[in-house]
């Protein structure tokens, strides 16, 4: 259902603009038949010479109603309900006139009545127009005050039906020459100027109410039958009391002489029975709209769910149509691990066929005895494994290195009933792996050797083993010495990145007293970074012994303390060592070029250098940051780096005082 909310004429149905119009029309009138009694133009009070006049009061009514109905157009609120009030008050006051047989004072209070109608109360609006106005007051004060809801435009809408009733029976009065119908026994009748303002002020406050109840609920409100209802049995209680009290030409004509006791009862029963099967039809009416309206959504919602499941059905083919096509395995098996699924992938892979595999326990594949079991309790706990590199037998034996995804399949309540999984053959690329690895490894012993020898003989002849040494000979055996260590360490490099990649990078660890490691690399720095012109900060704190390996450490500290002289051109470097929670924190600190945010993302990849020109002058491999981090991860530590463009670098390396494994 729709949020009521009023908006503006311009953005309502023409209901609004109508009322609108009737409103004006209708204070026009009223201003008139005013001007009418004020200058004594009698045309304007009555319609023909001889016909019921609008009595003043009523032309002010109208004019008051006709701005009310204005503003409720407007949605003006509070002028509506004023206005509705005052004419109201007058409506009721007169009706008090009418009952109580008093004179309240109301009737010539402005204009002195002039027009003689041979009635007891002269100037006095008869009980059917004090009656309408009295409707329309409550009316108008009801259209200002509903909530939303369409229950609540209940209300207004009845009151201006039952106006409109009193004024089309008062104009049917007029056609058939009916006075009882516009006229109450002996009072002033409704003049049919009055009867048709009437009727149109109650239609616009009906029109209104239907208006906001149709806005909020995009249908015919369900008060219908009875607003029907109550203009038609309305309508009929007028023309029955006419028929009843006589008059008229019918009655004057005598051609109903014998039936003139029985027309109105005829009458009445046909408007009561009018009245009962209008109401009845209207509500069937609605009753089989919203049937068929309900009928409607409910089909458009089946053709949507029919669509979707035709989409879905669709994307479950296509899904199926890869799982037959690819080269991959794709099997699923229940949590106790029995094969379910089987795709030709798994069959070239495994050699198995689909018969074969199904039912089978997924432990025919395995490489290794303890593959499946924690496997499967990871994938229970809806966890999904990725690229899990392992060892898979083959039907006929072959063993096979397989990358594998095992993804959870959940039934519709969320839980876990089953694992997919995605097999990819990666014998080949293993092998290549090991043969560069081996590759590698070789080439790089092979190196060193020949390296080492070389290195001996530049310094044997530097320091004239081998003869006399002028100057600048010596100055090019520095820079060959120089360049052959630079080898060296690529070498170093090439073959600890090797051991790191294929996991058998030998790590010793035992007790081991930190302060001794790094005070091992300061000796060996310090000089380098005096001899450059930089500060070197030492503070290290009394450390507990660590678990780890001497040589190794060394190495990440060397490199890290190497790096920030390599990289600061002018200012400090240091290192400091603390404890920290329960374990030892180191910083390496300088005051160096520093790294952009795109550098530190990019820092711990294999071959990374930086762009500045003094990383380019300053040589090196790009691999001592990997090979430090993998060594202090070995050691169950951590290694992050902080750093700022042109202001300096900090790398903090965490390693624990006591890790969690202990010596075997
Ligand atoms: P290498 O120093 O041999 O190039 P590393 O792995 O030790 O290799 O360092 C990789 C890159 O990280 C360096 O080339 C340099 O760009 C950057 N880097 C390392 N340490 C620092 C530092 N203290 N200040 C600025 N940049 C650094």
């Amino acid at each position: 259902m729709r949020e009521f909310a009023p908006e503006p004429l311009s953005g309502r149905s023409g209901a609004a603009l109508a009322a609108a119009a009737s409103g004006a029309s209708v204070a026009a009138l009223g201003g008139l038949v005013v001007a009418g009694w004020l200058t004594v133009a009698v045309a304007l009070i009555q319609v023909l010479p001889g016909f019921p006049p609008m009595q003043y009061n009523t032309a002010l009514g109208f004019m008051i109603c006709g701005a009310a109905l204005l503003s409720a157009a407007l949605d003006l609120k509070r002028p509506t309900a004023l206005l509705g009030g005052l004419s109201g008050t007058i409506g009721l006051a007169t009706l008090a006139q009418h009952l109580f047989h008093a004179d309240l004072g109301i009737d010539q209070l402005l204009v002195e009545t002039y027009i003689w109608t041979g009635v007891p109360d002269p100037g006095r609006m008869g009980p059917n127009s004090a009656l309408c106005l009295t409707l329309i007051g409550a009316g108008l004060i009801t259209l200002a005050w509903r909530k939303a809801g369409s229950r609540s435009h209940v209300c207004p809408a009845l009151l201006g039906a039952i106006v409109i009733a009193l004024g089309t029976a008062a104009l049917v009065g007029y056609a058939a020459g009916l006075p009882g119908a516009y006229g109450w026994s002996n009072h002033n009748p409704m003049a049919v100027h009055t009867a048709i303002g009437f009727t149109l002020l109650g239609g616009g406050i009906a029109g209104l109410a239907w208006n906001s109840a149709y806005l909020e609920t995009g249908e015919a409100p369900p008060w219908l039958p009875v607003l029907a209802a109550a203009v038609v049995l309305t309508v009929t209680l007028c023309l029955w009391s006419a028929l009843r009290t006589g008059g008229g030409e019918i009655a004057l004509h005598g051609a109903m002489a014998a039936g003139e006791a029985t027309l109105p009862k005829i009458t009445l029963a046909t408007g009561v029975l009018t009245a009962i099967l209008l109401a009845w039809s209207i509500r069937e009416g609605q009753i089989s709209r919203r049937r068929a309206l309900s009928l409607e959504t409910a089909n458009r919602a089946l053709n949507d769910e029919i669509q979707s499941r035709i989409e879905m059905e669709e994307g479950i083919q296509q899904l199926a149509a890869i799982v037959e096509s690819t080269d991959d395995a794709v099997l699923t098996t229940t949590l106790d691990g029995t094969i379910a699924t089987w795709n030709p992938g798994a069959e070239r892979l495994y050699g198995y066929t689909r018969s074969e595999a199904l039912g089978k326990p997924v432990s025919i594949l395995h490489g290794h005895r303890h593959d499946g079991a924690d496997l499967f309790r990871r994938i229970a706990n809806d966890e999904r494994v990725t690229r899990l590199e392992t060892l898979n037998v083959t039907k006929d034996g072959r063993r096979i290195d397989v990358s594998l995804t095992v993804s959870p399949i959940k039934d519709p309540t969320g839980t876990v009933v089953s694992a997919s999984t995605i097999a990819r053959d990666i014998t080949d690329r293993k092998l290549l792996d090991r043969m560069k690895d081996d590759f590698v490894g070789t080439v790089s012993h092979e190196l060193r050797t020949p390296l080492t020898a070389i290195r001996g003989f530049i310094e044997l002849v530097a320091d004239g083993e081998a003869g006399l040494v002028t100057e600048t000979q010596r100055e090019f055996l520095q820079i060959a010495a120089r360049n052959s260590d630079k080898l060296g360490v690529l070498i170093n490099d090439l073959i600890d990145m090797n051991l790191i990649e294929s996991r058998r990078l030998d790590i010793r660890r035992g007790p081991l007293d930190l302060t001794e490691v790094l005070s091992d690399v300061v000796s060996t720095f310090r000089t380098m970074a005096q001899s450059k012109g930089l500060t070197f900060r030492e503070d290290v704190q009394r450390l507990p012994r660590i678990y780890g390996d001497g040589r190794r450490l060394v190495q990440v500290f060397s490199n890290l303390v190497s790096n920030a002289i390599k990289y600061t051109p002018r200012g400090e470097v240091g290192i400091r060592a603390a404890l920290s929670g329960s374990g030892v924190e180191v910083t390496v600190h300088d005051s160096g070029i520093g790294l952009t945010p795109e550098e530190q993302a990019q820092l711990f990849t294999r071959f990374f250098r930086g762009r500045s020109p003094v990383v380019t002058e300053a040589g090196g491999t790009g691999l001592g940051l990997v090979i430090a981090k993998a060594i202090i991860e070995r050691h169950e530590g951590t290694i992050r780096v902080e750093s700022q463009v042109g202001k300096g670098t900090r790398f903090l390396v965490i390693l624990p005082a006591s890790p969690s494994t202990s010596p075997a």
